[in-house]
Order: C-alpha cells, then sequence, then structure tokens
C-alpha cells in the first residue's frame, strides 16, 4: 500500500470513525501542486514538488528539518512565490490571480508554530482582524468572533489579552482568527510545536473536528503521532523533493 496515493482500499477517518464524510461538492478546496520549484540564493528549497490535495482531504507533511515544509505551505497559501512550477487551488492558478491578497483572505487560512496574535488586541479583537480586512461590519464581526471563541472552546476568555492566556488558549485563539473567514484550506505549519503534550493533543483534536464538521482540506505540517495516526495520508519532503511512497510495515 503506498502513502502517498489515496486508493480506494485505504478508508478515510471518517470512513474509520463512523463520522460523515464532508457533503458531496464538499465545502474544502481542491489544492494541486505542479513541478514547483523554490530557491533561496544557492538554496534549493523546492525541487519540483508534485502533489494533489483532493477536497476535504487531510495531509500530513513531514520530513527533517530544512527539507522544505514550511516553503511548500508558504508557496501554496500564496505566501510565497515559486521560482517554477504553479499552484491551483479549485483549479485556479493563485500565482495569476490579480488580487493574490483576497485569494488568501477567502481561501485560505494559516496557523503556525508561534501564535502570531496581537499582544495588544484581546482574543476576541484579534479573531476580528481578518474580517476587518474582509470588510464585515462591526455588528457581524463581533457576533462572527463570539461564535469562534465558542467553536474552540474559550467563550470565556474573549476579553483576555493574550498574555493572560496560556499557550494552548493562545494557539486555539490563532485557530479561531484562522477560521474567520472560513477558509477552504486550512494550512498549520507546526501548530503544536510549542507546546506541552495534553495541550498538543487536545489541539489537535480541535482541528480534526474541524475538520469533520467543515470538511476543511488541511495541510499539516506535525511531528505528532496522532496526527499521523489520523491523517488520510503522509508525504514526506527529502532536500526538497516529495519521497517515493514508503510501504507501510
Ligand atoms: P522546514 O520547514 O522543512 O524546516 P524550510 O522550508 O523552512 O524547511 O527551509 C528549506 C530550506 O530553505 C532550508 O535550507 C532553509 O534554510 C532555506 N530557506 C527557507 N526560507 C528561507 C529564506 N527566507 N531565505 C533563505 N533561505 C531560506
Ligand atoms: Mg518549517
Amino acid at each position: 500500500m503506498s502513502s502517498t496515493t489515496r486508493s480506494s482500499a485505504v478508508p478515510t477517518v471518517s470512513e474509520i470513525e463512523g463520522r460523515p464524510d464532508p457533503p458531496v461538492g464538499g465545502f474544502g478546496a481542491a489544492v494541486e501542486v505542479r513541478n514547483v520549484s523554490r530557491r533561496f540564493g544557492p538554496v534549493e528549497a523546492l525541487r519540483g514538488v508534485d502533489l494533489d490535495v483532493t477536497p476535504g482531504e487531510l495531509v500530513l507533511v513531514t520530513g527533517r528539518s530544512g527539507s522544505g515544509k514550511s516553503t511548500l505551505l508558504n508557496v501554496i497559501g500564496g505566501l510565497d512565490e515559486p521560482d517554477g512550477g504553479e499552484v491551483l487551488i479549485d483549479r485556479k492558478p493563485i500565482w495569476r490571480k490579480a488580487d493574490l491578497s483576497a485569494a488568501r483572505r477567502d481561501l485560505v487560512g494559516f496557523v503556525f508554530q508561534q501564535h502570531l496574535l496581537m499582544d495588544e488586541l484581546s482574543a476576541r479583537a484579534n479573531i476580528e482582524v481578518p474580517l476587518i480586512g474582509a470588510g464585515v461590519p462591526r455588528s457581524a464581526r463581533r457576533a462572527r468572533a463570539f461564535e469562534l471563541l465558542a467553536e474552540v472552546g474559550l467563550n470565556e476568555r474573549g476579553d483576555h489579552l493574550p498574555s493572560m492566556l496560556s499557550g494552548g488558549e493562545r494557539q486555539r485563539v490563532a485557530v479561531a482568527r484562522a477560521l474567520a473567514n472560513r477558509p477552504r484550506l486550512l494550512l498549520a505549519d507546526e501548530p503544536t510545536g510549542a507546546l506541552e503534550s495534553v495541550t498538543s493533543a487536545r489541539l489537535i483534536e480541535l482541528l480534526l473536528s474541524l475538520r469533520n464538521r467543515h470538511g476543511t482540506t488541511m495541510v499539516i505540517v506535525s511531528y505528532d503521532r496522532e496526527v499521523r495516526k489520523r491523517a488520510d495520508r503522509t508525504v514526506t519532503l527529502v532536500d526538497g523533493r516529495i519521497a517515493p511512497a514508503r510501504a507501510r510495515g
């Protein structure tokens, strides 16, 4: 059995767990990475990467430090421009869109290892930031922020500044912020990398439950065994290339 191609013999997370699959023609975006390369001076961070992610799929990206994982996520999410190849989201090349920032805002949510919340803003105000960018009126922003706080289990923490929250809570706020505009693709780069194991397990549960409820396509860089177990598929980067599929023992 290959670990990089999904065959019908490989059950999805929802099949294993008896949860309904995302709606037909689901909410999640399709991602196609075609022969993408990215170099930084002499360093070839990505060397002809091809990757297809189907709507609603959860793909785990692994590989050693420096193998190109973050670069791949950044290129998929429109934060970094590839030198060659292309990235299609729902069949549209993101790097040719006239308004890349709108594409990012409407399609893609990012969660990083560091929460990158604004220190001087409350949890709720942090969650509202992307909604301001999207032109959502104030009252609707507020309502959506409360909904998201509830969704990530932080109803009581909306007025807290990041400094008053635990690491796990801050990361939950970061997830809520990433989801504010209902992205169809969530990219998470070592989202639990700065958390201890129990908190980390809770954050993983949260991401997986969001994915099951919303059918969001997810590409996650993680070393977490739970993510590995529950991902539909794992791809491993080695020196900027996707390693050939390895038989699972
Ligand atoms: P990973 O996330 O797997 O640890 P990265 O994608 O961050 O790897 O980096 C891949 C390679 O590209 C590394 O050798 C890294 O040093 C290099 N690299 C990444 N970003 C930059 C940058 N902005 N400038 C220079 N080199 C970079
Ligand atoms: Mg990285």
